[in-house]
């Protein structure tokens, strides 16, 4: 299998103006130590705050970054659709992240990594939440639910913060679905999938 040479990370962006100064700077380091193409993508879920005006004036005259405006708020899931319709096949793979730095961008490496190693799905797993006691129980009892009624195998503690292969955002672009829990069709989609623990920061 060939490796991958080039990845679009991708980042929804509701409401985030707070937190895009450091994000920025972040996925700066990030492309800087990179030894393969990496472009970025805003996808702005009508933000209602100067995220939208932030976002211009961090793409402005840099050509790995770009963005898409959506409409209106659409929602976290619709935001990530538009933005892997939009990606399509131009990068080798997708690195889905949230804005608010609560999956932490550096490790793109650790999921390349294993990408290489021949996994067209590398999911992150969250290992230890900063969060509440009652947000913690909420989240655990979520995911195991969610596992008990559902007829796919929905990895445990898994968001949508993943690395996909072109062939499956390729596969997730034709899937009808308008409205789209893109963690479970993505366990439902099939190829070859990993899991990888890490520790999900607080929101910024
Ligand atoms: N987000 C979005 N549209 C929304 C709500 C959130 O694009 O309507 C973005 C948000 O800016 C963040 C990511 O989706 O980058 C995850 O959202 P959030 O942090 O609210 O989710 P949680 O961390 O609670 O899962
Ligand atoms: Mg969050």
């Amino acid at each position: 299998m060939n490796k991958v040479a080039s990845i679009t990370i991708l980042v929804p962006v509701y409401n985030e103006a707070l937190v895009l100064p450091e994000l920025f700077k972040r996925l700066e380091i990030i492309s800087n130590e990179a030894t393969l193409k990496i472009n970025i993508l805003f996808v702005d879920d009508g933000s209602t705050d100067d995220t939208p005006i932030i976002i211009d004036k961090i793409i402005k005259g840099k050509e790995n970054y770009s963005a898409i405006f959506l409409s209106r708020n659409f929602g976290h899931p619709m935001a990530l659709s538009a933005g892997l319709a939009h990606i399509k096949d131009s990068a080798d793979a997708v690195f889905i992240i949230d804005g608010d730095l609560q999956d932490p961008p550096e490790l793109i490496w650790q999921f390349l990594d294993k990408m290489n190693e021949g996994y067209d799905v590398v999911y992150g797993i969250r290992k230890n939440r900063k969060e509440g006691f009652v947000k913690k129980i909420c989240y655990k009892l979520y995911y195991r639910l969610l596992r008990r009624f559902s007829n796919i195998k929905i990895p445990l503690d898994a968001g949508d913060f993943a690395l996909l292969h072109k062939r499956v955002v390729n596969e997730l672009n034709n899937l009808p679905e308008e409205s789209r829990f893109l963690r479970g069709l993505r366990s439902w989609i099939g190829f070859r999938q990993v899991g990888l623990e890490y520790e999900r920061d607080i929101r910024k």
